[in-house]
């Protein structure tokens, strides 16, 4: 099984690339703003629980995206592997994907970080606002979406850095040279 992490900032290009490496290597794509979004469209249990802790910008609890991560994980039990997208952004979630991934006698392989200097972010995320109309894209809500991964996703960063799995990308430059890059960075196990 090959089975990456795609970590970042909001903004960073993370769906982008991270859609497209599981296509590539044929990978399922989890993406977890992707599932609760699906889950508020649809007016499940769930997404009506989480909508307005979207739109505010904060995090949904952990147990909740435990819960997603089992479920998901569990729909696909011949994977060749999994690419998580926003997914573990608090240090309760990354051990429970640890959990999970020794309990299936596998492994992340890579925990990949797409670097974009912070200008650039904020012209993406005011783009992506205009292009698709999120609720969690006003200025306000962007703001604070980067202090919350400040506070509780950055310091994933040593966590992984620990387990000497965490590779630093550039993600300034054209989607396919970004892709082109990252394909060198997962061949080079
Ligand atoms: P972005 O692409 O900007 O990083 P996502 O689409 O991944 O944003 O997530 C949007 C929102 O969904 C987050 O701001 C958060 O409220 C919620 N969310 C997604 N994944 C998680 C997670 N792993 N833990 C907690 N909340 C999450």
């Amino acid at each position: 099984m090959l089975n990456l992490i795609f970590f970042g900032p909001p903004g960073v290009g993370k769906g982008t690339q991270a859609a497209r490496v599981a296509k590539y290597y044929d990978l399922v794509h989890v993406s977890t703003g992707d599932i609760l979004r699906e889950e508020i469209k649809l007016e499940t249990e769930l997404g009506l629980k989480v909508k307005d802790i979207i739109a505010s910008g904060e995090l949904v609890p952990d147990e909740f995206l435990i819960e997603v991560l089992e479920n998901t994980c569990s729909k696909h039990p011949g994977a060749k592997g999994f690419v998580f997208d926003g997914f573990p952004r608090t240090l309760r979630q990354a051990e429970a994907l640890d959990e999970l991934m020794k309990r299936q006698d596998c492994k992340i392989a890579k925990v990949i970080s797409l670097e974009v200097p912070e200008d650039e972010l904020l012209r993406r995320l005011v783009n992506r606002a205009i292009e698709q109309g999120r609720t969690d894209d006003t200025a306000e809500v962007i703001k604070n979406r980067l202090i919350v991964y400040q506070k509780h996703t950055k310091p994933l960063i040593d966590y992984y850095k620990r387990k000497n799995i965490f590779i630093e990308v550039p993600g300034v430059g054209t989607i396919g040279s970004i892709f082109a890059s990252l394909c060198k960075v997962i061949e080079n196990h």
